[in-house]
């Protein structure tokens, strides 16, 4: 994921860009929130206020999406790790952290700092809600971003690798142990185990008529099982 095809220019010195993959999740959001979330639950706007909210809540949640690789990296750069850069793609985004974190502290604080974002930007737009509601279009965008930023957070604390919570669960074992290669492969087993999981549940989705939800769900279980394996090769050659 280290690709970077289009860059956006640069933030606290850390180079930040798109990959091509991002244009499809980004069309495919705009599609879902204009033409089924929001028509759902604001029945009465025009075919064109759906698209640009559409288009405008699917931005704003990939601004989302960097604040929460920005909060990792500011927690990085605090500690003298060097980010190398932030890339926004289809399964959201990925801050490249250059060096290996030299303590589990350490480790534990640049992973949560991530979600910590997510659940701060959930309240943010929780609260902007009664100030938003006399505009309806207003309220809904305050209201999906509070949702999704939520949602944001709890998925990224599942305790397996290359998720945050599996960086968290990294850095409890390696304090526990002392021993980082040990907690590295044990986060990124826990880590396969929940992709399979995730596989699972999307093959039961598509089976029980949700084509659409269970292929992501299983798409985002191969890409996290993928991740997990490249780690264990990294950390044990095998
Ligand atoms: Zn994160």
């Amino acid at each position: 994921m280290a690709r970077q095809h289009i860059p956006l220019g640069s933030i606290l010195g850390i180079p930040v860009g798109l990959d091509y993959s991002w244009f499809l999740i980004f069309a495919l959001l705009t599609t879902l929130l204009a033409n089924s979330y929001y028509p759902a639950e604001f029945p009465d706007w025009t075919p064109g206020v759906y698209w640009a909210m559409g288009a405008v809540t699917a931005l704003l949640f990939f601004a989302s999406v960097l604040l929460h690789e920005l909060g990792h990296s500011l927690v990085a750069l605090r500690h003298r790790i060097r980010v190398r850069s932030i890339t926004l793609h289809i399964f959201g985004g990925i801050a490249e952290i250059a060096d290996e974190p030299s303590s589990a502290a350490v480790e534990f604080f640049v992973a949560i700092a991530g979600p910590l974002t997510s659940f701060a930007l959930a309240a943010l737009f929780y609260m902007l809600q009664p100030a938003f509601s006399p505009v309806e279009p207003l309220l809904g965008l305050a209201e999906y971003l509070a949702y999704i930023n939520l949602s944001l957070g709890l998925f990224n604390l599942v305790p397996g690798y290359p998720l945050d919570g599996g960086r968290v669960l990294r850095a409890v074992v390696w304090a526990i142990t002392g021993n980082m290669r040990r907690a590295t492969v044990v986060a990124a087993n826990v880590g396969r185990g929940f992709a399979f999981l995730f596989i699972a549940l999307g093959a039961w989705q598509v089976l029980s008529g949700n084509l659409g939800g269970g292929l992501w769900i299983a798409f985002i279980g191969w890409f996290l099982n993928s991740e997990a394996r490249a780690e264990l090769l990294r950390t044990t050659g095998r």
